[in-house]
């Protein structure tokens, strides 16, 4: 029947408009002043509710992603990457570079990187570089106020790196079974 998706999708808005106030008067009830959807509160289960942000904030989930950042590190105090290029294969825009380092009187390669780019301009921030690394050192990053003036290019990892109790803090759980699983002394050493 034409006009039926119409009206099926106003009924949709209405009911979350009521349920607004439904909601509402059950988080009274049940001793919360006003439904909010910030840190350590009751998440709203219908109904329509605004975040006062930048005061308020949502809790991210922990598999949220952004851009990369590398991981520092705490036994070692350095970038973990070892430089085996799987994340610079993987990403499917191309956009991280890297470079081994080598034995300057061999040329035998090292196990850390020399240089290190990654274009965030282009990154569409899937993740697959984070999923693919075998030894943990790039993980995504849950910070989303990077807005500036000018779109910056290449950033270096150094640029990018975060301390180790940083990715404990936004990826708990991972960061656990990560460390359970993982044989000691696997770092970009
Ligand atoms: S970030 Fe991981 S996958 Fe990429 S080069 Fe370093 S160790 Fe290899
Ligand atoms: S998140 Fe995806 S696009 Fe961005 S650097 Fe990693 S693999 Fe490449």
């Amino acid at each position: 029947m034409y006009g039926w998706g119409i009206i099926k999708t106003l009924g949709m808005t209405l009911y979350h408009f009521l349920m607004t106030y439904v909601e509402d008067f059950r988080a009274w009830i049940g001793g919360i002043r006003k439904r909010t959807a910030t840190s350590g509160q009751e998440e709203p289960s219908s109904g329509i509710f605004t975040i006062q942000y930048p005061n308020e904030r949502r809790d991210l989930p922990e598999n949220y992603r952004n851009l990369p950042f590398f991981v520092i590190d705490a036994k070692t105090s350095q970038l973990r990457c070892t430089a085996c290029g799987i994340c610079a294969q993987i990403c499917p825009v191309q956009c991280i570079w890297i470079e081994r380092a080598k034995e300057p009187e061999t040329g035998r390669p090292r196990r850390y990187p020399v240089t290190y780019y990654l274009d965030i301009s282009l990154c569409m921030s899937c993740g697959f570089c984070a999923e693919f690394c075998p030894f943990d050192a790039i993980k995504m990053d849950h910070d989303f106020e990077i807005a500036a003036y000018r779109r910056p290019g290449f950033v270096s990892a150094k640029d990018l790196a975060k301390p180790e109790s940083y990715d404990a803090k936004i990826h708990p759980s991972d960061y656990v079974s990560k460390a359970q699983s993982q044989p000691e002394g696997q770092t970009g050493e």
